[in-house]
């Protein structure tokens, strides 16, 4: 991109804040006044908008809706202690939306529309991110194709568009959780490692036939013989056993490389445990639990943070947590969630200062 790009702003006439409480917010529920919108053809990104937030106006041929084009991000943004806005880790939401779009053969977005747009957008309402304790800002960029035939090819046309949503604590109970042998979320040479529609489309079905029976997610094993570990839900996955904190290995494509799996990875190692990414069998974890090493079982993403795991129910076998013992977990979740609130110094460099 040459030209440095213009944002074009259109105030809302009157806020909706005023109408709003921002307590016990229902997560994505309520959007901010102003959304940003941008508009791919011809080969360029153009129409960089903010404006208020509306209904949009499409045509039902809209590719993404028939064709499956369409990805999107989660991120946080923080009223920090000191009074100051800051958003954790866009650059790396950034470099994986891009990483999604090649994927799903979509043209990428420049860094003025989906980070400095977003920084603007936040600007413009940062009154709405919320000052209590624990809640935040949720950011939801997205792509979608917007060309209107039903012929099959990637659409020439696209909108990239921000909202934001002022969202609550995540008030999370330790779940129950299904080793899914049957349905698969990803596979080699697919686009598992993507934040595509689709992806999150294809686990509905599984994930109610286990909340049928009890549980509260899947635990995603691999295509071929059902034995190798991947996700839990829509969160990456992490096993405590003796001083080692495990996670499955990215290598194979088929695990969505989480900003909160990549920051747990720094932070379980400053608090002196091994951290291990590998491949990981069902086979392996039952022994271990039979052998009284597996300890901590949680899941991780940018919505809850952290989620512990009170039960895993693989074939016959139940293994159960006593999620109050732990210690590991619940300080991963404190150590993030201090660094994100602005509570302790951020030396990695993680906070992107909005103002
Ligand atoms: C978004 C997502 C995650 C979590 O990624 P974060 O960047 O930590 O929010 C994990 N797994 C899947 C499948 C996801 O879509």
């Amino acid at each position: 991109m040459n030209a440095v790009l213009n944002i074009n702003i259109t105030p809302i006439v009157k806020s909706k804040l005023s109408d709003l409480s921002l307590e016990n917010i229902p997560f994505g529920k309520y959007f901010t006044d102003h959304m940003l919108v941008a508009d791919y053809s011809n080969g360029v990104w153009k129409n960089v908008e903010i404006k208020p937030y509306a209904p949009l106006m499409l045509e039902p041929s809209l590719a993404a809706l028939h064709y499956g084009q369409s990805i999107f991000e989660g991120i946080k943004a923080y009223k920090l202690h000191n009074g100051e806005v800051a958003i954790f880790r866009p650059d790396e939401n950034f470099k994986r939306f891009n990483l999604s779009a090649t994927r799903m053969q979509m043209p990428t977005v420049p860094e003025e529309i989906f980070i400095e747009g977003m920084r603007k957008l936040i600007q413009i309402d940062r009154e709405w991110i919320p000052s209590l304790p624990d809640h935040s800002m949720y950011i939801r960029p997205f792509m979608f194709a917007t060309d209107a035939v039903l012929g099959v090819k990637p659409s020439d046309s696209y909108k990239f568009i921000i909202l934001l949503s002022p969202t609550g604590p995540y008030f999370s109970t330790p779940m129950r959780i299904y080793v899914e042998e049957k349905y698969t979320r990803a596979v080699t040479g697919g686009v598992g490692f993507s934040k595509n529609a689709g992806n999150y489309g294809s686990s509905m079905y599984p994930t109610s036939l286990a909340k049928e029976i009890g549980y509260d997610q899947v635990l995603w094993t691999d295509a071929f013989e059902h034995k190798y570990l991947q996700e839990v839900g829509m969160m990456n996955v992490f096993f405590i056993i003796g001083n080692q904190a495990i996670t499955p290995s990215l290598e194979e494509g088929t695990i969505l490389s989480g900003i909160t799996r990549m920051s747990a990875l720094v932070i379980l190692a400053e608090m002196g445990l091994e951290v291990v990414e590998k491949k990981i069998s069902i086979d392996e974890l039952v022994a271990a639990h039979k052998a009284g090493t597996l300890r901590e079982v949680f899941g991780a993403g940018t919505a809850a943070t952290i989620s512990l795991i009170k039960e895993l129910k693989y074939q016959d076998e139940i293994m159960y947590f006593d999620t109050a013992s732990w210690t590991i977990a619940p300080e991963l979740k404190q150590r993030l969630n201090d660094i994100r609130q602005g509570k302790v110094a951020d030396k990695y460099g993680w906070m992107f200062k909005v103002d």
